[in-house]
């Protein structure tokens, strides 16, 4: 079959490309997974382009992988099986923000950075920020989460509705616009966090916040990981709402100092910031500072100005590409454990135990409030030596986890990478989301090869 000429009978010319550049893009995301190319690279512009594709492939059973931006970082748009992938960055409208009823609505391309911009406009934001400026759709289909999650929660608790169309090309709704329900199964937490396995995201209603009167951010410095953490969760049991609170372990503060030429104490730190009313916000921040000056931090700082803000979360985000562009040619394996808060301390420790006894560089950092970090290690791919070092370091920090009741990714999803432990952190409840899976793809077209085989 001429799979592209068969294409072109849904979409126009332009958009089904077999260009060489075009299918490198679309063969790998921003991890370490080896790349492979789809057989053709398709960019609907509509739902009912997506469901005609949808149809079709069913019919010839033919793999479809939906593609974001490919920001991914555990190999999920990899078409390790071939086929076509489904680029959405022209699926890119905001349809309706509605401010009173606090929601948006938006095609899957639509960026995250973009959003906020519009949302803006109405004094609303949109609250989930991976760091990376992904797409909406990648996003709901990764549980992605990020920075602002211990305030704001995860994907997860800001989709309201999806619109779904499924393999056989039936379109589907998954909730509404109601703050509440108890109706019938919650499908749309079947779907946020399904990788692109179940169904294809063609319009998503998010909930939107109003922007607060007053932000500030802060960089507290502790002599150790076991002091910072017990700050952080000291001020979390005081229900202080903090809207950012992200750990950096020395070794990262090296990193960024030299990456950016930024001069921060070359320790424990953390960074914080803080959204609300002026006055109570003045009361807030003063009571972490007492409070972590009584758990051992030792510098205390404000970023209250716009672009101190701006500094000190760019340093975070691009914290990942610090390492990167001082490796070149190197990728990063990244962990992505979440683990129950009183044993989060240990797990931290342990990672950065686990990097150096292997001999290899890397970074340790991560969303302290939600007991979600990373251990970013620096690898050649294609050295045999590295990669068995970095699988055991991640094999090490994974198995803490799940012993400790915690899981093996806390936002990046399961994709390639973290495939082989859901059986353990699972057990039979595995088998009830594969038969979940059959009833709503009963072919296999859908991403296969994700999550499990
Ligand atoms: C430097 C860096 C930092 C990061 N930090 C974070 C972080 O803090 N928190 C976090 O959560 N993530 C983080 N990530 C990972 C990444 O940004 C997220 O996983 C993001 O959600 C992926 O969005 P994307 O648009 O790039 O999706 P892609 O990578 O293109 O796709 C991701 C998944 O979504 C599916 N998909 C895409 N569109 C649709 C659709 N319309 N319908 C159904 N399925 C679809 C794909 O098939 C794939 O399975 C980081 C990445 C980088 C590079």
């Amino acid at each position: 079959m001429n799979l592209t000429k068969e294409l072109k009978r849904f979409v126009s010319e332009d958009r089904v490309s077999k260009n060489e550049t075009v299918l490198s893009l679309h063969s790998k995301d921003e991890s370490f997974h080896t790349p492979r190319q789809p057989d053709v690279v398709v960019f609907p512009i509509d739902t009912e382009e997506v469901v005609n594709i949808l149809k079709f492939a069913n019919e010839n059973e033919i793999p479809v992988v939906p593609f974001g931006v490919g920001s991914g970082l555990e190999g999920q748009v990899i078409p390790i099986k071939g086929g076509i992938s489904l680029d959405f960055q022209l699926m890119n409208q905001i349809v309706e923000i509605s401010p009173v009823d606090l929601l948006v609505r938006v095609q899957p391309g639509v960026m995250r950075k973009h959003l906020n911009k519009e949302l803006g406009k109405y004094g609303l934001f949109f609250s989930v920020d991976p760091g990376a400026d992904a797409s909406i759709g990648g996003m709901a289909a990764t549980n992605a989460s990020g920075t602002t999650a211990v305030r704001y929660g995860s994907m997860k608790e800001n989709v309201r509705n999806l619109q779904v169309v499924l393999a056989e090309g039936k379109i589907i709704q998954t909730g509404g616009k109601a703050k509440k329900s108890s109706s019938g199964y919650h499908l749309t937490e079947l779907f946020v966090g399904s990788e692109g396995t179940l169904g294809i995201f063609t319009e998503i209603t998010l909930k939107v916040y109003g922007i607060s009167e007053m932000i500030t951010a802060a960089r507290a410095v502790f002599p150790s990981v076991k002091q910072a953490v017990q700050a952080a969760v000291s001020l979390l049991s005081l229900g202080v709402p903090i809207a950012r609170i992200e750990l950096l372990d020395a070794r990262s503060i090296k990193q960024i100092n030299m990456a950016t030429g930024s001069k921060y104490v070359e320790d424990v730190t953390l960074f914080l910031e803080f959204h609300g009313i002026k006055d109570s916000l003045a009361n807030e921040v003063y009571l972490t500072k007492e409070l972590f000056i009584d758990s051992g931090c030792y510098q205390f700082e404000f970023e209250s100005d716009s672009n101190g803000r701006a500094r000190l979360w760019d340093a975070r985000h691009n914290l990942f590409y610090a390492y990167l562009h001082s490796n070149p040619g190197k990728k990063m394996m990244n962990t992505d454990v979440c683990v129950p808060l009183s044993k989060l301390a240990e797990a931290v420790e342990q990672s950065r135990k686990f990097i150096d006894e292997s001999g290899l560089d890397g970074t340790v950092a991560g969303h302290i409030g939600d007991g979600n970090f990373h251990a970013g290690i620096v690898i050649d791919p294609k050295n045999p030596f590295d990669m068995a070092r970095a699988n055991r370091v991640n094999e090490q920090i994974v198995d803490f986890a799940l012993t400790h009741g915690g899981t093996c990714t806390g936002e990046h999803g399961v994709g390639l990478g973290k495939m082989k432990y859901q059986k353990r952190e699972h057990g039979d409840a595995l088998d009830i989301m594969k038969s979940f899976k059959r009833v709503l793809d009963p072919k296999g077209i859908l991403n296969p090869g994700k999550i499990f085989e």
